[in-house]
């Protein structure tokens, strides 16, 4: 069999989706856009960890419990919404304790009471390995709604974080879903596009271009970096969780006039959105612009 990228073959599975007219957005974006109600929309999602891909056998069970959560929340933050109810299925190999499932579930709990998600379900299986996949509802005003698909040329492209080294730093483990930035964000500024970056900045960035057929510039010294990573690592790195958006170039003024002071938050201008489609170049810090591939990290 030809060996398929995981994009390549998602795409290939598109043909099977739905097409009731509740859907106002299905495979493509961070979670499932879905009518609600006048006001608003339901927001669906589901994530899956597996031991040895997404955390190793070592991992404290009660961050396990915590990423399993937070990577679901944090797509429904990208499309700048709240997360409600979650149900929660988990594999569990021979001779995992019932201690250690209750302290996975003790990870999952803290981190559901601080954004509000009630777990009301689940299913609970015998693997080979420890895998848990949560599927995460969540509603957004129809008005404050994002996709990955608005970004116009002209826009300026903004993280809410320091990128890079998540996974050699343990931090793919505890991060926080950005919720309130992504709720500061829609309520007050409304981006043209935002997703969170859990294949790296250059992979999740070529999302929001092929969505919306445009190009990039990013300034390779603008990009925040964790402590111990490169720009390299930025670009190529996955699961660092933090949104990446596009803003008007006014909007975007504003947003840096009002400061983290003001903000609370920490949104770093990293470049621009340009006409070119589907091409992104770096900008080094001499002005010289070099054409990169928009592929990042690849679970598969
Ligand atoms: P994210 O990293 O934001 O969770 P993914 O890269 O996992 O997003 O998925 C991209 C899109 O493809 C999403 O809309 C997701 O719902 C959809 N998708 C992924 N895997 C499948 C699948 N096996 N069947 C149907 N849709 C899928
Ligand atoms: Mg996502």
């Amino acid at each position: 069999m030809k060996k398929l990228s995981e994009f390549q073959l998602i795409d290939q599975l598109k043909r099977f989706q739905g097409r009731s007219p509740r859907v106002i957005k299905g495979i493509g974006d961070d979670a499932a856009v879905l009518e609600l109600d006048a006001r608003r929309y339901q927001l669906f999602t589901t994530d899956m960890i597996v031991e040895g891909v997404h955390f190793l056998k070592g991992a404290a069970p009660r961050a396990i419990g915590h990423k399993a959560l937070a990577c679901n929340i944090s797509d429904i933050a990208a499309m700048g919404g709240v997360p409600s109810f979650a149900v929660v299925s988990i594999g569990i190999p021979r001779g995992l304790s019932a201690g250690y499932v209750q302290r996975i579930y003790a990870g999952m709990s803290a981190l559901a009471k601080k954004f509000g998600v009630s777990i009301v379900g689940g299913d609970t299986v015998k693997s080979d390995r420890l895998v848990i996949n949560i599927a995460l509802l969540g509603e957004v005003e129809k008005k404050h709604l994002v996709l990955r698909s608005g970004a116009r040329p002209g826009d300026r492209i903004f993280v809410t974080g320091p990128l890079g080294g998540s996974l050699k730093s343990g931090r793919h483990l505890a991060f926080i879903p950005r919720v309130r930035e992504a709720r500061f964000l829609v309520k007050n500024f409304k981006p043209t596009s935002m997703l969170d970056i859990s294949d790296g900045l250059a992979g999740d960035l070529g999302h929001i271009l092929k969505a919306g057929n445009v190009g990039a510039v990013i300034d390779a010294d603008r990009v925040p970096l964790n402590q111990g990573a490169d720009f390299a690592a930025a670009l190529a790195d996955g699961e660092d969780f933090e949104l990446l958006f596009s803003l008007p170039s006014e909007k975007a003024r504003k947003l840096i006039q009002c400061g983290h002071q003001r903000s609370g938050f920490r949104f770093c201008e990293i470049g621009e959105i340009i006409g070119s489609p589907k091409k992104l170049f770096v900008r080094d810090v001499d002005g010289r612009r070099r054409m990169i591939e928009p592929k990042g990290f690849t679970h598969f």
